[in-house]
């Protein structure tokens, strides 16, 4: 039992009693598809990797969904409760999170007209706009069996050990789909009036429930705000909530934005707790727990919304990627050792939307537990680490750890690299967060950190080091343009520095992430919607005031066009932003052009004069006439440290291959090097 008057965060570390079982804390860690689910040696993989996160000291975790219908997974396949063994591989799982003292639900996900198969069904045959596939009207035979099948699957998790399931609800998926009229065009028992639409997620709750018993969790995950046309009202939410409570749920989860909205609801962009004014309401007409969720990612903000009475429990999925010690630190009172999730999606979300692992991008042991173990070196070295971005500090923490002796130099006054770029673009202060903790990680581990030191290699070659690591970084590419060289020519660098004065028309060659970020830069006066909640709400057209059906409907955005005019330029023929990453990349499109920025594709640059920036697009000259012309064409390596040096090197992060670099490579590279050494 934890006593809640010894840390920082008392309402956060404070039990909560479910009557016949009790949380150790607040901390929900919320559920995430993996792709654990489908390696080899899954359940070992999965029972690590929660294993991690409840010896962190998570209370509660729910699993990644698993599906309960052969109408949602691909032909050929079984739901999981259906397949013998299973039980026992299950068993894996819950005993290591009983063993580091935690709780786990099994999450039961049926994603109705979302699946990606030809199979799929919904309460009427309606596409969605982000599915190729058209479902099947479900029969009313076919929705006996899912409910069947619910009820089975949670038997199943009973015998294998879970404390209970999530009944997912939200998000646009099977159950959600017969809430709202948008989805559900029926005409008998289960569709028409609201009392019908919402019999399927009652009779699921109260036949799971009646299966079960009393002593066994259901969370439900209700969609709170819907974020789509056609959505739930706030008294429907409301009365929805009601209903199941007096069913048999344990705890209402919440649930925000179908899939298919196009606002952003968990990305950098999003203000931290953004979401919580709704639990906030809901709260107090529900009788049993509520957890509220999105872009909560420090203890700070979980307790605020604690102790403001938002919620009773918080949930957090990315963060415990980021970092499965995040309680266990907070409870300790070292929240600065918190690696926290940047909202980023890179390797997370990004990841399992192209079919790979899902990792983290400041923590790439999430999900490889097995693999990258960090252990104590038995031969320890003296390494020198040249760069102190990313790759650079990745490296010197991981190598440190290990119990090697560090010293990291860097010619800037301070460490990041190109983090401290990146940092200054509007909507991604989170990027500070990741300094912060390799700053404080260094201190704690003993970091020989030398800053503003330009290092040579007459300086590596006279020194004693046994290892040396080259994270020198980049240098910006400038393109062979005609006038190039005029002074209305500036690089990224100096423009997000601050070194140089930026006109009021600009044009930007090159549009990959960093010429967006620059966009984004100079669309802003100043002003950034990601920490100001209802700015944010107002830019989405967002209604705070519960009187627009699913959260927006007929409201209007609040957007400040941006006060410059921008031009942003690639030479491919394709729309811009395809490079940006596969969750995140629509959100800054939308928000440039929200802004009023122009977006030219299939450019070819003929020359830059006093007139402004001359380019041929198709077979049409051009002349943009611009007072700047900012370059963010891509990046070449920056190693001239290893021509010459007689020691043994590394090369890695930019200075070792500079296309497509990100920060996740970077620091993936970083800390792999270090475990090998
Ligand atoms: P760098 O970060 O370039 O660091 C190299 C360091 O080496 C520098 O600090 C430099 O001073 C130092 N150095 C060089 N030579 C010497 C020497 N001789 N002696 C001492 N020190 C030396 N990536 C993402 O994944 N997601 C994003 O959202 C994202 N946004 C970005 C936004 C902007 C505006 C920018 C500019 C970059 C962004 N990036 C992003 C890219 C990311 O920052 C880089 O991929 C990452 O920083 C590369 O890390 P690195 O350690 O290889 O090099
Ligand atoms: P980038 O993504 O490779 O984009 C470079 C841009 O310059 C492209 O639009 C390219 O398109 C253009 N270009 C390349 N060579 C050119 C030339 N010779 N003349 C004119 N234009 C040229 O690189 P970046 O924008 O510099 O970003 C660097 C890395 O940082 C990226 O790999 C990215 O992953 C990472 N980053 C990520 C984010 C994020 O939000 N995830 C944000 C910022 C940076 P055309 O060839 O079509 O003109
Ligand atoms: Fe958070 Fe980015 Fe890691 Fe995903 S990849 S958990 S968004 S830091």
């Amino acid at each position: 039992m934890h006593n809640s008057t010894e840390h920082s965060y008392p309402t956060l570390f404070e039990p909560l009693n479910l009557g016949f079982t009790s949380l150790r804390n607040r901390v929900l860690m919320g559920s995430m598809h993996t792709g654990l689910e489908d390696v080899p040696d899954s359940h070992a993989r999965m029972a690590a990797f929660y294993g991690e996160r409840a010896n962190g000291g998570v209370a509660l975790i729910v699993t990644g969904g698993f599906m309960p219908s052969k109408y949602c997974l691909p032909e050929g396949t079984t739901p999981l409760f259906k397949e013998k063994g299973q039980v026992a591989k299950h068993r894996l799982i819950t005993k290591a999170v009983h063993e580091g003292g935690g709780k786990i639900c099994l999450q039961i996900l049926h994603t109705g007209r979302y699946s990606r198969q030809e199979n799929l069904i919904a309460p009427s045959p309606i596409k969605s706009p982000i599915n190729r596939f058209i479902p099947h009207e479900a029969s009313n035979e076919q929705i006996e069996g899912e409910i069947q099948a619910f009820v089975d699957f949670s038997a199943f998790c009973q015998e294998a050990g879970y404390d209970g399931v999530e009944i997912m609800g939200s998000e646009g998926y099977f159950i959600n789909e017969f809430i709202v009229e948008r989805t559900n065009q029926r005409t008998d028992q289960w569709g028409g009036s609201y009392e019908n639409r919402i019999r399927l997620p009652l009779e699921i709750v109260r036949r799971v429930r009646e299966r079960v018993g009393e002593e066994f969790i259901i969370i439900y995950r209700l969609s709170m705000l819907d974020l789509v046309e056609g959505g739930s009202s706030y008294a429907e939410v409301v009365q929805l909530g009601k209903a199941l409570a007096e069913v048999g749920v344990t705890i209402m989860n919440t649930g925000i934005g179908w899939h298919e909205a196009t606002i952003p609801t968990i990305a950098t962009k999003v203000p931290r707790a953004a979401f919580s004014w709704v639990t906030a309401k809901f709260k107090d007409e529900i009788p049993v727990p509520v957890i509220t969720s999105n872009r909560i990612n420090n203890p700070e903000v979980a307790e605020e919304i604690l102790s403001r009475g938002d919620a009773d429990m918080v949930s957090m999925a990315r963060p415990l990627l980021a970092d499965s010690d995040f309680v266990v630190k907070a409870e300790a009172n070292k929240a600065d050792e918190i690696n926290t999730c940047i909202a980023c999606n890179q390797a997370c979300l990004d990841h399992i939307f192209s079919g790979q692992l899902t990792s983290c991008l400041v923590n790439p042991r999430a999900c490889s537990e097995l693999e990258l173990v960090i252990s104590a070196t038995e031969s320890p070295k003296y390494i020198a680490i040249i760069g102190a971005g990313p790759a650079g500090l990745a490296t010197a923490v991981t190598a440190a750890e290990r119990g090697h002796r560090v010293t990291l130099f860097d010619a800037n006054d301070k460490i990041g690299g190109q983090f401290n770029l990146a940092k200054k673009i509007p909507g991604k202060e989170e990027f500070h967060e990741t300094l912060r903790y390799y700053q404080t990680q260094m201190k704690k581990l003993g970091v020989d950190v030398k800053l503003s030191q330009r290092v040579t290699v007459e300086q590596l070659n006279n020194s004693d080091f046994d290892e040396v690591v080259l994270a020198t970084g980049i240098v910006p590419r400038t393109p062979k343009i005609s006038g190039i060289d005029h002074s209305c020519v500036h690089n990224y660098i100096d423009v997000i520095t601050g070194k140089v004065e930026v006109g009021d028309r600009v044009a930007i060659i090159g549009a990959g992430g960093i010429g967006f970020d620059v966009a984004e830069y100079l669309a802003h006066a100043g002003e950034s919607t990601s920490q100001n909640i209802p700015a944010f709400m107002a830019e989405w057209g967002i209604d705070m005031n519960f009187n627009s059906r699913g959260g927006i409907e007929g409201t209007e955005e609040k957007i400040t066009p941006s006060h410059r005019t921008i031009y942003l330029c690639q030479r491919k023929h394709e729309g811009l932003g395809k490079s940006l990453g596969k969750t995140t990349g629509w959100i800054h499109r939308l928000g440039l052009i929200k802004r009023g920025i122009r977006m030219l594709a299939g450019c070819d640059y003929q020359r830059i004069d006093d007139e402004g920036l001359h380019v041929m697009v198709g077979t049409e000259p051009k002349l943009l006439e611009v007072d700047n012309v900012i370059i963010c064409a891509g990046q070449e390596s920056l190693r001239e440290l290893s021509v010459g040096l007689n020691k043994s090197f590394h090369l890695i992060g930019g200075a070792d291959v500079a296309t497509e670099l990100d920060a996740k490579r970077a620091i993936d590279q970083g800390t792999r090097l270090a475990i090998s050494i």
